[in-house]
Formats: structure tokens, sequence, C-alpha cells
């Protein structure tokens, strides 16, 4: 694991220790992954029930989506771990198999559609690969640390290729649910842009282009970032940093724990873990554990993050 002070903000404003407000007071770093900063920002009542608080509220039942979605994860894992003899498309079912994760399916029936559609998925990806190529990291942990904050997080790949400039590293991240992902959807995507930051100076090598690899169409959606659009990520993963800190250290204070992270209830309340504990959140109508392979035909667990 890399640690990297900095850089991002090279020719930025760049927020540190002096802007919290405690002047005089070495601040330590905010310690997180982009999950956990995209759950404040979804939510900071999900990210206290998920973080803060001890003990950690009962969950829901878990999902069939993030079965699925590990499932397939895990499967091309192993099969980027296999020698490269053995990594023909012929090793996929035992594969799948080994890493089938059955938690959540209605039933039978629903469980092995699903595990035929996952092979057909792989199948049709594995086809389009190299199996010769292999990849700078496979499930690789990349750190790195701000003023503000030190991020780790698992990149699904992180390819090796050669661009108009020369060799760089490309992050990959396996989709396995909704249809329609675009240029914006990887633009947008803050865990993609801190494993780029840290991928980069982890491999020394340039690192701005994210895919985001949509296995049920084979459909990739790209973008190309710049250091300034890396280093806006960055800063906007630190604006979270501070405000978690802050609402941290009003709980320790002895505010409210409901006004200190409060609730932001809305269409992701019916997929939310927490949502029996939530009064906020239980006004909405739950959603089956198996309902997002219905939905969708996939699941996002084991992505970024
Ligand atoms: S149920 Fe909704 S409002 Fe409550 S914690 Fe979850 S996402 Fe937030």
């Amino acid at each position: 694991m890399s640690r990297v002070v900095n850089e991002a903000n090279r020719g930025v404003p760049r927020p540190g220790v002096e802007q919290l407000g405690f002047e005089g007071m070495p601040e330590r770093l905010f310690v997180c992954t982009p999950s956990k900063l995209g759950a404040y920002e979804d939510c900071p009542r999900r990210y206290r029930f998920a973080y803060v608080d001890r003990p950690t509220p009962p969950k829901g039942p878990p999902w069939a989506h993030n079965s699925l979605g590990a499932s397939v994860h895990t499967a091309l894992r192993n099969w980027f771990g296999l020698p490269v003899r053995e990594r023909g498309r012929g090793a996929v079912p035992t594969l799948l198999k080994a890493t089938w994760v059955r938690e959540g399916y209605r039933d039978l029936e629903q469980e092995r559609a699903a595990y035929r559609r996952a092979l057909g998925w792989l199948d049709g990806y594995l086809e389009g690969l190299d199996p010769a190529e292999e990849p700078l990291g496979v499930e690789r942990v990349v750190a790195a640390r701000t003023g503000v904050l030190a991020f780790n997080g698992r990149a699904d790949r992180i390819d090796a290729r050669t661009g108009a400039e020369g060799p760089e590293a490309v992050i990959v991240d396996y989709k396995t649910g909704r249809t329609g992902l675009g240029p914006d959807d990887a633009r947008g995507s803050r865990a993609l842009a801190l494993y780029a930051y840290a991928a980069a100076r982890i491999f020394r090598r340039p690192c701005q282009r994210v895919e985001l690899h949509h296995l049920p169409s084979g459909a990739v959606a790209s973008h190309e970032h710049t250091p300034e659009s890396l280093a806006r990520h960055v800063s906007r993963a630190e604006d979270t940093a501070r405000d978690i800190v802050a609402a941290e250290k009003t709980l320790a204070t002895g505010a409210d724990p409901d006004e200190a992270f409060p609730a932001r209830p809305g269409t992701l309340c019916g997929w939310c873990d927490f949502r029996s504990t939530c009064r906020e959140g239980s006004a909405t109508p739950p959603r089956a554990p198996w309902e997002g392979i219905d939905r969708s035909g996939g699941g996002e667990a084991g992505g970024a993050g």
C-alpha cells in the first residue's frame, strides 16, 4: 500500500488542517474509503448508523443483487489469478460455481436464472479479453493521503495500456446493475477518480482514464480525467471529510445525534440496510431482498469503494 502526501492540489487551493477552525491543533487525517464518503453524501443518518453508532444497529437481510455482483466480481478476480494458459472461457463455470453467493434470492428458480445469466455475462466479457494481458492490479488496494484525509479502496482492475504519451494505467470498474451507463457516470464517479489519483503515484505512470465495464451489455463508459478534474474530486472528498469530522465533533459535545447526522429520506430508503431502524426512512415502502434482480437484471456489489 502506498501513501502519498497531497499532490493533487498543486495549482489549486489546498484545503488543510488550518482551514478546519482548530488553529494550532494538529488534526488527524480522516481515514476513509470512497464508499464511506459516499454513505455520508447520500444520507448522513445512514453514515451514522454504519460508522458511528456502536453497537451497529441491525441491518436488513442480504440483497440478492449484492450476492450476484459479488459472485461475478470474485469469479473475474480468480480468472486473472489463473496461469495464462488456463485463462480460457471454459474455466468460467468452475470459477463462478466456486464463488457463488446464494443469499437473498427469492427461491431456487430465481437463483438458477441469475446464475445462468451471470455465466453468459462472463462468457461474453472474457471473449473480448486477451488472456495474455496482465493487468497492473486485480482487486488491488490503492491508498493515498491529502492534507485532510487518508483514503484507501479496492479497484476492480488496473490495466497497463499504452496511450498517446506512452505507458499509462487505466482504472476499470465492473458493473452488473442498471443499463444506460454513460460517460457522465464515469466522469462523476468519486471512487474511480480517487483510485486514479492513487494509482498514478503507486505505479509511477499517468492514470487519467477511468472505465465502467457493464458486463450484462458489454458496454464501456469511459472518461479521460485531467489533473485538474482529479484535483476537484479530491477537493470534494476533502469537503465531505471535513463535514463528517464536524458532525462527529458536534456529537461528541453532546448534540442530539439525529440533528448532528440528519436523515435524508428519498428513493434510496427502500434499499437502505438500516431502514428498519430509521424513523424517517421507515415511511418508505421496503424493497424485497430479491427485487434488485428482477428490476435491473443485475447487481452492484463489489464495485468501487
Ligand atoms: S432509511 Fe433513508 S433516511 Fe434512513 S438512514 Fe437509510 S437512507 Fe437515510
